[in-house]
């Protein structure tokens, strides 16, 4: 641990802004293992990675008591490197990966828990199903012969702006969306539950919109490499 641990700081700076009830996912992609163990010395337990392959090296040589949250693009020819233990996949952006996922969840024997990624910013770079896109699917109802996967809610990141009141407004769309399909298609299931949302600049208003998993990468990690 540094002298002046940092990183156990920044952790516990955030978690004292996050109301009870929301989690801290520490982003911890292009981080070394030191980083994250340092992280995970201070208390913190749930960290994200978006590539798969460095993920599954992460979680071999940390602690196994992590929980790993997968939260970028995921190919379907790289499932097989997180499926036997990820904590939660934030990122399925469309039928044909929920699909995937849950063939590999039945290979592992196990429910793989997945968020469906919702497409609210203006950047045309970033996936994910419109809001309309991902109400007809759940819809169409075919999702539900998936005994392998478990979709716990939604996920989504906001145009990169300043513009404040551009960003409440996917984040309160989105909190309107979730609420709609929660009340729709799994108003019986407790376990749809989760909204990750809010980033490092702009976690405080997605908590003001009914985030639950706030993913925070640069402001735990980056003063301290
Ligand atoms: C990198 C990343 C984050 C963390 O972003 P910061 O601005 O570093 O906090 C959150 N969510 C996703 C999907 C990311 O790719």
């Amino acid at each position: 641990m540094r002298a002046d641990n940092t990183i156990a700081r920044n952790i516990a700076a955030i978690s004292a802004t996050l109301p009870e009830g929301v989690t801290l996912i520490a982003v911890s992609k292009y981080h070394p293992a030191e980083s994250i163990k340092e992280a995970y010395d201070a208390g913190q337990r749930d960290f994200g990675e978006s590539k798969a392959q460095d993920l599954r090296v992460k979680q071999q040589l940390l602690p196994q008591d992590i929980k790993w949250h997968f939260i970028g693009h995921l190919q379907s020819n790289k499932i097989k490197y997180i499926a036997p233990f990820i904590h939660l996949i934030h990122s399925i952006d469309s039928y044909k990966l929920l699909q995937e996922v849950n063939r590999y969840g039945e290979k592992c024997g196990r429910i793989i828990p997945c968020l469906l990624q919702i497409h609210i910013a203006q950047e045309e770079t970033k996936f994910g199903f419109t809001p309309q896109e991902c109400f007809e699917m759940l819809a169409q109802g075919e999702w539900k012969t998936l005994g392998n996967i478990e979709i716990k809610g939604l996920m989504c990141m906001a145009s990169n702006t300043n513009d404040r009141d551009a960003v409440e407004k996917e984040f309160a769309a989105v909190k309107e969306l979730f609420d709609n399909i929660k009340r729709e298609f799994f108003a019986e299931e407790e376990s749809f539950d989760t909204l990750s949302a809010g980033m490092s600049d702009d976690y405080k208003i997605a908590v003001e919109h009914g985030s639950t998993h706030v993913r925070i990468g640069s402001s735990i990690f980056n003063c301290c490499e």
